[in-house]
């Protein structure tokens, strides 16, 4: 079974495209949530991701964009995406993502656990090892799929419970790369497919990732991070053009 995983899309319709055009064959595809916020096109994207969604997590900005909860937690620029956002929904996807579920939610027959944040807290941000530490106890399988921070890459835990940082090594910095990731048995995951429409890792290019169970050394799971460029010129366009505040689309050129 192979799924294919994207998280933090953000209305990033032209990112989203190339990460299609890019991924591996699959059966499933696992969204781990934030598909609305920040870019400008919420409609086009909430249409992609629900033809080709097979599971959904919600977000922090679908939750909000949904009208679900307030933007207390939003820095002004965020919350004026929010607000465009909104405007720009009808009622079939605002009722969509007012219906996302809430994570943790295992697919694959509870082989693996799906979240926005945390285990604990879809607005939780795993950044460090520390932040992995409190996961340990908490997971019910052991690999969790995660997504918020925008930081592709995760944290993998031996049986001695110690954790560690995992970053996809690539080489280049134009192409379409890819980072395989063979899983042990004996260890537990916290693995995020980084952002599909924002990534924050000092890396321009859309990320994803590509979950195999059976695909390693003796049958193992195997899990493949990707970076792949996209027409980032097309999405500060529609920035502009949407009125939305410039640092989103500045940010988009330098991947933070
Ligand atoms: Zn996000």
């Amino acid at each position: 079974m192979r799924a294919l995983i994207l998280s933090d899309i953000h209305a990033n319709i032209d990112a989203l495209d190339a990460v299609l055009e890019a991924a591996p064959q699959h059966d499933v595809v696992w969204n781990l949530g934030d598909v609305v916020g920040y870019n400008a096109a919420p409609e086009a994207v909430i249409e992609r991701s629900r033809d080709i969604g097979t599971m959904f997590v919600r977000g922090n900005h679908d939750r909000a964009c949904a009208g679900l909860t307030g933007t207390e937690n939003f820095n002004p620029v965020a919350f004026r995406a929010v607000q465009w956002t909104q405007r720009q929904l009808g009622p079939d996807s605002l009722q969509w993502l007012k219906e996302m579920p809430s994570g943790p939610i295992l697919p694959a027959g509870g082989q693996v656990s799906c979240v926005h944040g945390s285990l604990l807290d879809e607005d939780e941000y795993l950044l460090s090892t520390e932040d992995a530490e409190g996961q340990f106890a908490r997971t019910r399988t052991p690999i969790t799929f995660f997504g918020h921070t925008h930081v592709q890459g995760g944290f993998a835990a031996n049986a001695a419970g110690e954790w560690f940082q995992l970053k996809p090594a690539y080489s280049d910095d134009k192409l379409v790369e890819s980072y395989d990731l063979d899983l042990r048995n004996s260890a537990k995951y916290l693995i995020n497919p980084g952002a599909v429409g924002q990534p924050r890792d000092r890396d321009w290019r859309a990320a994803f990732a590509l979950y195999d169970d059976a695909a390693g050394d003796d049958q193992a799971a195997r899990v493949t991070f990707f970076r792949v460029p996209y027409d980032v010129q097309a999405a500060q366009m529609r920035i502009h053009r949407a009125g939305l505040p410039e640092m989103l689309a500045a940010r988009l050129g330098v991947g933070r």
